[in-house]
């Protein structure tokens, strides 16, 4: 049996930041199930394309963060952008976020939005489906707010709670849309984005750059965790560890460490990514654009071509399911996109060139305050038993990558004080 100090299951960016943030000398090991680290930050190349394994852009709140990174970066051009994203509606685009542009639709769903938002009544907001209507009124929440996230989240959203999107949904109040019809204000989380000329990878090798990379092993998924006896399994070797952080998902990680659970509370979706290559330039002055109708397959598509200013059109195409639903048949999916793509205007001539495609499962935990209350006691109860569930899917939560390299940065800080 091999001891360890700290044993870090998942390679991804909340793993890394962990092991890059413990004091020099530190006994670490990372265990990583996939042959390449990077978890969902990972950037594929083909064809002369540059893709993540979906459109993947940073908005540092904390400078020492987005510092920490750059400086290990050497020669990387970072682009920053000025992001322009509009909403597919009745023909046409609307800018991003709707419920601020209302005065952007046709005349007389103007009137029925405007009517519905100062004429709403503000009620219990017990789900996020009632917090929509209440602060946007009726129209603006049927229009664009509710078939749009139920096609991301794919479901219902009477089941997420009204802030399954944190910090992440472009609240707006009455005063502001108003005002928004004569001085546009684009403001947001991530009105300007960072994006590395590498893709997001990059920003994966910098939290691995100063790691010893003979603790780290790829392509050993840990299949079993004893916590009595503080062991975790692989195929191939068993470690005894003094604590072990976890970024794998939070429902992953009871069953092998044999925790019961109640499935129904972990419920998410699922993303299939197409990552499309083009011969020739797309529409111009447009990094995303938001499609709530269900006759596309797709909820986004985003153009890296107008990110890194390339000439020839380079897309991801997003599509929403439930967990686990994703149809083996990606050609026929792929068909489908094509054909949408062809009839919303963006592919007309365009001959496709070069293509790549991967389901993130999870990809959006749906969050409701019994899956909180839950998924708090249970990672307070591991920790109790060393065992630290970290990250996005660790923590079953929405975030960004910086909430994770803070997460994982204090984590470090506090169990490398308590030795
Ligand atoms: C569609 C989509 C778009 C996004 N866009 C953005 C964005 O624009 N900007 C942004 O900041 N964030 C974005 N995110 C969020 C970002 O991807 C995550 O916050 C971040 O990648 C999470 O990193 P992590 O290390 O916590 O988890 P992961 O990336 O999931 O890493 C976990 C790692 O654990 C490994 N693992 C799992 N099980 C085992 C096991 N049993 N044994 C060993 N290893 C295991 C996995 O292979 C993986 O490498 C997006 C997410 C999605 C789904």
């Amino acid at each position: 049996m091999e001891k360890v100090d700290y044993l870090i299951v998942g390679g991804g960016i909340s793993g890394l930041s962990f092991a890059a943030r413990l004091p020099s000398g530190a006994d670490y090991l990372i265990v990583e199930a996939e042959e390449e680290l990077g978890g969902y930050c990972r950037t594929v190349r083909c064809g002369g394309f540059t893709w993540d394994y979906s459109g993947h852009f940073f908005h540092f709140r904390r400078a020492e963060i987005e510092t920490y990174l750059r400086e290990r970066m050497d020669g990387e051009e970072i682009l920053r952008v000025e992001r322009k994203s509009a909403i597919h509606y009745a023909d046409r685009l609307i800018d991003f976020p709707f419920q601020k542009n209302i005065h952007q639709l046709p005349k007389a769903e103007f009137i029925e939005a405007l009517y519905d938002l100062y004429f709403r009544e503000p009620n219990e907001e017990s789900n996020f489906y009632e917090m929509l209507i209440s602060r946007f009124g009726r129209a603006i929440a049927e229009k664009f707010l509710i078939p749009y996230n139920e096609k991301l989240y794919a479901t219902d959203l009477r089941r997420l709670d009204r802030d399954a999107m944190g910090r992440f949904f472009p609240h707006a109040d009455l005063d502001e849309i108003v005002r928004n019809f004569r001085e546009p204000d684009a403001s947001g989380y991530n009105q300007t984005f960072t994006y590395p000329r590498g893709g997001a990878i990059r920003y994966v090798e910098a939290l691995a750059r100063d790691l010893d990379s003979t603790r780290i092993l790829k392509g050993e998924p840990v299949i079993a965790i004893d916590l009595e006896r503080s062991t975790a399994q692989t195929e191939e070797r068993t470690f005894q560890f003094k604590r072990l952080i976890s970024s794998m998902p939070l429902d992953r990680l009871y069953e092998i460490a044999s925790i019961p659970y109640n499935r129904e509370l972990y419920q998410a979706n699922e993303v299939e990514v197409f990552n499309l290559g083009f011969d020739r330039k797309g529409p111009e002055a447009i990094h995303w654009i938001y499609y709530p109708n269900p006759t596309e397959i797709f909820y986004r598509v985003g153009f890296y071509d107008n990110i890194f200013g390339d000439d020839r059109m380079s897309l991801y195409v997003e599509i929403g399911r439930r967990r686990q639903q994703t149809p083996e048949d990606w050609r026929g999916t792929l068909d489908k996109i094509l054909n949408d793509l062809s009839r919303v205007g963006i592919v007309q001539e365009h001959e496709l060139i070069a293509h790549h495609r991967v389901v993130l499962s999870p990809a959006y935990v749906h969050i409701n305050q019994a899956v909180i209350r839950d998924s708090k006691e249970k990672r307070a109860a591991l920790g109790r038993n060393g065992v630290h569930s970290i990250g996005r899917y660790g923590a079953w939560t929405y975030c960004s990558i910086e909430d994770n390299i803070i997460e994982a940065f204090e984590l470090a800080d506090r169990l490398s004080a308590d030795v």
